[in-house]
């Protein structure tokens, strides 16, 4: 008879070939970082865990699949045969235009996704022209996401002369996508898509919270302050990030007044949005920035998931209550105020 220890020896020995043949073979936490250009900007991920290398391939994958559903300029993309057809059946792009409509609604209209007429009149992809007013007021007949886009099941319908314009909430949108990813495999780090970032999970063992400094608008070294979170999205929107200037010498930017067809006005340069889901924090960093100082703060009042930093022309950093404790000021050209 065997003894009972050999026995169980060769058992385990067996166990192990078994599960190295099945590549189910204990993995080793490893930590991984990829750049991706999607979206016209420039993404890094990093990701801690046993597949993080794995989930930062799902992830890329990810970034230009979705690149190539919302990106209106390219031809074959699910939103531009939507914008040249006026309808289409499509299961994600009609639950993600639920959303936006439903941000629009909730934003009174300051974010809205068929602004394309007026982005096209303005052009500031392509370095930028003044419309007349005339332009303005035909784009401005074609615009608003109340009455001009319906939704019934998985089916999407524009009204004639419709164009919609996915660009203030598709990195939002890819960042929740991959925050997923993530998840699913037990994976942590951060999506940095452009200046936009969502930091998931805990950043070690010894620390739960991510460091992330906050740009100052129009510098490329400089910084407002820092914050210290996890699990969360936090996306700027900023007239510093693209605009021209005309012969005049005025400046106009890339966020547009959805009531005026025009860069806003609002006294702002830059709004940044903590929120849990990533469509709201990028929709709402557009939309709080046309609403400006008083009317953010009017929204952001009954809005106590949302937090937001305010930077005024005029140099004050105005700051949500809820951030009190997560963010420090470390900028001493500005004067910060809590709200
Ligand atoms: P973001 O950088 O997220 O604020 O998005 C700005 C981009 O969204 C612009 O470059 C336009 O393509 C588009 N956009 C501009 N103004 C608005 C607005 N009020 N609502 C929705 N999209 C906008
Ligand atoms: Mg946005």
């Amino acid at each position: 008879m065997r003894h009972p220890c050999i026995k169980r020896s060769i058992s385990v020995l067996l166990l192990c070939i078994i599960l190295l043949l099945s590549g189910c073979a204990p993995q080793k936490e490893v930590s991984c970082t990829r750049t991706v250009f999607a979206m016209d900007t420039i993404m890094t991920l990093t990701a801690t865990g046993k597949r993080a290398e794995e989930a930062l391939t799902l992830a890329e994958e990810e970034l230009l699949r979705l690149d190539a559903l919302m990106n209106r300029h390219v031809q074959t993309s699910a939103v531009a045969r939507l914008n040249r057809e006026g309808m289409l059946e499509d299961k994600e792009l009609a639950s993600l235009l639920l959303r936006a409509v439903a941000l629009s609604d909730r934003t009174g209209g300051a974010f809205d996704c068929t602004l394309a007429p007026l982005i096209d009149a303005w052009d500031i992809a392509n370095g930028g022209r003044v419309p007349s007013s005339e332009e303005i007021s035909t784009a401005l007949s074609l615009t608003g996401s109340d009455t001009r886009i319906s939704i019934r099941g998985d089916e999407i319908a524009l009204a004639p002369g419709t164009v919609l314009d996915l660009g203030a909430i598709g990195k939002g949108y890819a960042g929740e996508r991959v925050r997923s990813i993530y998840e699913d495999r037990s994976v942590t780090g951060s999506i940095a898509l452009g200046g936009d970032n969502c930091l998931v999970g805990a950043k070690s063992k010894d620390s739960p919270y991510w460091r992330v400094g906050l740009r100052e608008p129009g510098s490329s070294d400089g910084i407002i302050g820092i914050l210290r979170i996890t699990d969360t999205f936090t996306v700027t929107s900023g007239s510093y990030e693209r605009f021209f200037t005309a012969e005049d010498g005025t400046v106009y930017h890339h966020i547009l007044d959805p009531k005026t067809g025009c860069p806003a006005r609002s006294g702002l340069v830059s709004v940044t949005v903590l929120a849990k889901d990533g469509l709201s924090a990028d929709a709402l960093a557009t939309a709080l920035f046309v609403m400006g100082e008083s009317g953010a703060r009017a929204f952001l009042a009954k809005e106590p998931d949302i937090s937001a930093i305010l930077i005024t022309e005029s140099g004050k950093v105005l700051y949500s209550a809820a951030l009190k404790d997560v963010f420090s000021p470390e900028n001493e050209a500005y004067t910060y105020e809590v709200f």
